[in-house]
C-alpha cells in the first residue's frame, strides 16, 4: 500500500485511473439513488392522488328531482358545473331533448346532446354530471342498470371525470360511477344518507 501511495505521488498518472473508476462508481451510485427517490416520489404522488369530490347543495338536488319526475316517464339532464382542483361543483341543469321515453327508458337525441356539448365548450363550462330518473320510490330503485354502468364506463375510459346521478319519486338520489372512486359533499341538511357505501341520499320528511 505504502509503495502504491509513493508511486502515485511520484506519478499522478497511476492514480488517475483509480480516481476515474472511483468517480464513475460514485456517479452510478448517485444515479441509482436518484432513480430510487424519483420512483418513490412517483409512487407517493400516485398514492396521494385526491379523490374526485362532487359538491352540491340540497336545493339543487330538490330541483333536480322535481325536474326529472314531472311525468311518469324516465327523463334525462346534463349537469354543468365548476371545477376547483379535485372538486366538481354541480351548478346548472342542462336539459337535452329526448327521441323517446317510457317508464323504463329514455333515449336522448344525439343532435341535442352534441349541441349542448358545443355550447358548454364555447362557454368553457365543464360537464360534471349526467342525471336521469328511475321509476319507484324506494332507494333501491335508484340502482344503476347494466346500460347505465356501461355508459359511465365508456365516459371514464375516455378520461371524463363525470358522475352519474339517478333520482326517483321517493326523493332519493344516488351518485354512481363505473369504476372511478369519488366522494360526495351535500351542503345543507335536507337530505339524509341512506347507505354509507352506495352514495344514496333521500330527502328528509
Ligand atoms: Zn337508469
Amino acid at each position: 500500500m505504502m509503495l502504491f501511495v509513493m508511486l502515485c505521488i511520484l506519478s499522478p498518472r497511476l492514480l488517475r485511473p483509480w480516481l476515474w473508476r472511483s468517480s464513475d462508481k460514485r456517479k452510478r451510485d448517485e444515479t441509482i439513488k436518484v432513480k430510487i427517490l424519483t420512483t418513490r416520489r412517483e409512487e407517493e404522488a400516485h398514492l396521494h392522488v385526491p379523490l374526485a369530490r362532487f359538491v352540491v347543495d340540497c336545493l339543487f338536488l330538490c330541483e333536480l328531482i322535481e325536474r326529472l319526475t314531472l311525468t311518469d316517464k324516465e327523463d334525462v339532464t346534463y349537469i354543468a358545473g365548476i371545477r376547483l382542483g379535485s372538486d366538481r361543483v354541480l351548478t346548472r341543469l342542462i336539459p337535452v331533448d329526448l327521441d323517446s321515453s317510457s317508464v323504463a327508458h329514455a333515449n336522448a337525441n344525439p343532435v341535442s346532446c352534441a349541441e349542448v356539448m358545443i355550447r358548454l365548450v364555447e362557454a368553457d363550462l365543464p360537464l360534471v354530471a349526467m342525471a336521469h330518473s328511475h321509476p319507484g320510490t324506494h332507494p333501491e330503485s335508484t340502482r344503476p342498470s347494466p346500460v347505465d354502468l356501461r355508459y359511465m364506463s365508456t365516459l371514464e375510459a375516455n378520461g371524463a371525470k363525470i358522475i352519474g346521478l339517478i333520482v326517483n319519486r321517493g326523493g332519493c338520489v344516488r351518485f354512481f360511477s363505473a369504476a372511478m372512486p369519488f366522494e360526495v359533499f351535500i351542503q345543507g341538511n335536507e337530505f339524509k344518507r341512506v347507505s354509507k357505501h352506495d352514495h344514496v341520499y333521500q330527502l328528509a320528511p
